[in-house]
This record gives C-alpha cells, structure tokens and sequence, in this order.
C-alpha cells in the first residue's frame, strides 16, 4: 500500500520551519510497511491545497496532510479537504466536549473560532487530540483514505503513535513488523556490499540500509498473519546479520541508541567513566548524560579548552604540549592518564581536535582530531581526520569517541559476547 504525504503551511514553503513532521511520518510509515513515493509541501491556498490533494488521491491508497487544523482563517486543509471529498462540516459533540474541557481545564475563555476545529466532515473518523485542541480527521474517499492531523509536532506525533497507528495497521491484511540492527564503525557502502547478496534475494522480509552520521542501521522488515509469525521470518535474518557483523551491532533494539548501549556496557561491567573534551566542548558529556541511568557509571565531565585548563586539570604536561601541541597524539594521551587519576574512574576518554573554519595548518589540518581512551590503564589513541563544517567534525568526534570507547571497552573485557550469539 502506498501512502502520500502533504504538509501545509507557508511557513514551509518559505523556509521559515524545518519540515520534521515530514521526516517523522515518513520513517514511521516505512517502518509499518507503507510505501511513500511522493512528499509534497503547499501553502496556505485553498486552490492550491485542492490541487495536490486531487493528484494524490489519484496516485496513493492513503494521503496524510498535515497542518492547517488551527482556529485561524488560513488554517483551512480540512475544509478543502472536506470540499473536495463533497462533504459537509458538521459539529461534533465529542470534539466540541474535548475542546470545552481543554479550555475550562486551562481556565481559559475559548474565542468564537475554536469551535471551527470540532467541524468534522460527515461520516468521518476522529483522533482525539491529548496535546491540543484539533482533533485528526480520517475520511474515505473511494479506496482512499484521507487523513488530516494537526501542524505542531507536540500534537502530531502522540496523536500518530497513539491513534493513527492501529487504524492504518487495520488497512494492511497481516501485520507489518520489523527489527532494526544498529552498526557503529562501518560505513554505508561496506555494510550495503556487506549485506548486498541478502537484499537482492529477498522479498519477505525486506531488508533496507539507512545510513546516520557514524552509524548505519539495518531494518529487517516481515510481512504475515501475526507478529509472532513475522518474528519467525525476522529471526534467521538478524542472525545471519550477527554472524557478519559481530561486535560491530551494537544494537538489535529500536529504542537503543549508541550512547544508551555504552552506557550498559559500562553498567554490566560496573565501569566508571570520566570525560574531557576540547574540540567537542561537553558535546560527548551532554550525549552520555541524555541516558536514564547514567549517573550509576558517570562520575565528571571536564571541558578543558585552553592548554592551561588542560594542565591544571588533567595533569598534561607543559613540555608535551609546547613539543607536540595541544592536538596531538601525546596529548590526548597525557589527558585521559591525568583524568583517570584525578577523578578515579575506571574509564576515561578524551577527544582533542581542529574543529575549524580556522585554526589548521598543512601537517594539522581542520578535521585532525585525536580521541584517547583509557581502560584501567590500558591506553588507546586513535587519529581521525573528519570532512566538513565545524558543526560536522564536532558531530563525528562525539560519534567516533563513543565508538572508540565501546570498542576499547569491548577489547578489555573481550569475554563479552555480544553480536555473536
Ligand atoms: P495551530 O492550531 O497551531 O494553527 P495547525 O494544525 O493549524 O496548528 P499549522 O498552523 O500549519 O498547524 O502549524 C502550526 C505550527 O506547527 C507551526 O508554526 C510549526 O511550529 C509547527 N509545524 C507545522 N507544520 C510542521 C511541519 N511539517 N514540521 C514541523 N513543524 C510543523
Ligand atoms: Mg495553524
């Protein structure tokens, strides 16, 4: 089944708002099996907004429009939509009681037009709304199912997870489920070559490769009667995965992210950590510390970006850094030495680098970046030379040092076994 997405509102055709809400459905509805072949932004126009909604209807099973549900005069998808549809918009009760409960709870007085939300059109299918006073529309037009939800991504997506969900799970016979494999230190093209000989000789399940910044992640996707079925169809292909991919996977899980999965390896090996960061500037320290839990294994954060931090409070020595500079091999070593004894962690991982515009030089040029680790006194440095704008070099060092401290982890206790079961 295809799905089309519309997302109304001027303020995406000027650039003035990013279109997440884009981004959002488009992942969620891959993951439920849909495909999406088009995406298409409009404005606030009536005549304009009937104009893509007519060639989607013609083109897609399911057409979801977002934006434009508001009290406003240019808040007006549903009446274009409900127009095109040929129906009429009549009063709900339910939503015009939601909306009364939402303003008393609030103690607020609602003005004329917020009565304009609880207008549904005849015959259609309502999604409360928990966040919000528009409530999301679901309508049949022919074999398509036209759906409206509101703009603010606060409202969007507990309404999508919540209710739209199971209702466009009813619309595909079977159910659609799907694993995802998490890859840390393997780029796209390897992994996609990796897995090339599986993809082609595949149809259920399906197997697609997203590539992130560092990472790539592996969707395995099964089609059948119950999930329990489709499991049986995911199983042999993760496993498969596992046997390639070893202790690179760092994760089976959708929830898991790369920080997440450092911090329970740090957690079952009752590991304590410490950081310093130069380049990065507490970027490293503000991804470990978004972790539920971290406060079990993380004990402090340095951000040491002049030389004179980086010898007062990590010990490195005045002679390397006028020898070798502050981003150097040596330094970054003398950095998580110094941590480790200073704050008494187990594990300490320090990131040093030129993160630009400025500041590079032909033998140390922007994007030279040295990540060390320490592992109970077992030392590692690594160099890394990373491409782009100040913003991306940052990005790939955080990435790189919760890469390089897994790894370092993973080696020392090499007993674990993770990825090859
Ligand atoms: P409201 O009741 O706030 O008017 P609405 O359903 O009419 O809601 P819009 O007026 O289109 O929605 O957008 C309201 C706000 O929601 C925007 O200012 C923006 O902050 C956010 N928003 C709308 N569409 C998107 C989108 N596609 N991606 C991300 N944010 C969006
Ligand atoms: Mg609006």
């Amino acid at each position: 089944m295809t799905v089309e997405l519309i997302c109304v509102g001027t303020e995406l055709l000027l650039g003035n708002i990013v279109n997440t809400n884009a981004a959002y459905l488009a992942e969620k509805c891959a993951q439920m099996g849909f495909s999406c072949y088009f995406q298409t932004v409009v404005g606030d126009n009536f005549e304009r907004l009937t104009q893509v909604l007519d060639c989607a209807v013609k083109r897609s099973d399911i057409v979801i429009l977002c934006g434009g549900l508001g009290p406003t005069e240019d808040d007006l998808t549903k009446e274009a939509a409900a127009k095109y549809c040929g129906k009429e918009l009549k009063a709900d009760d339910h939503s015009m009681e939601r909306i009364a409960g939402y303003f008393a709870g609030r103690n607020i007085k609602p003005t004329e037009n917020n009565w304009k939300q609880a207008m549904i059109p005849e015959g259609a299918f309502v999604f409360d709304n928990y966040n919000g006073t528009a409530p999301g529309v679901a309508m049949e037009f022919g074999n398509v199912r036209i759906i409206l939800l509101p703009g603010p991504p606060n409202e969007l997506i507990p309404m999508f997870e919540e209710s739209v969900t199971p209702y466009l799970n009813k619309l595909t016979p079977g159910v659609i489920f799907s694993q995802t494999v998490k890859i840390c230190g393997v780029s796209e093209s390897k992994a996609e070559t990796m897995v090339k000989d599986l993809i082609d000789g595949q149809s259920n399940p399906t197997i697609a490769t997203y590539a992130k910044t560092g990472e790539v992640h592996i969707r395995v996707t099964a089609k059948a009667d119950d999930k329990k079925a489709a499991n049986k169809l995911i199983k042999p292909v993760v496993k498969e995965l596992k046997a390639r991919f070893g202790y690179d996977i760092y994760s089976t899980e959708e929830a898991t992210t790369l920080e997440k999965s450092v911090v329970d390896l740090l957690l079952a090996n009752e590991l304590t950590l410490t950081c310093a960061e130069s380049c990065t500037g507490g970027m490293l320290s503000a991804r470990l510390t978004n972790v539920p839990g971290v406060s079990e294994v993380y004990k402090a954060g340095y951000v040491t970006y002049s030389n004179k931090a980086k010898k007062k409070l990590l010990g490195v020595k005045k002679s390397t850094l006028q020898k070798y500079g502050a981003v150097s091999k040596q330094t970054a070593e003398e950095m998580v030495k110094g941590m480790a004894f200073t704050s008494k962690s187990d594990v300490a991982v320090a990131v040093t680098g030129i993160a630009g515009p400025d500041g590079g030089t032909k033998e140390k040029p922007v994007g030279l970046v040295y990540i060390a680790c320490n592992v109970k006194g077992n030392i590692t440095v690594k160099e890394f030379r990373f491409n782009g704008n100040r913003t991306k070099v940052r990005e790939s060092a955080v990435m790189s040092a919760l890469m390089l401290l897994r790894s370092c982890v993973l080696e020392y206790y090499s007993k674990v076994t993770f990825g090859k079961k």
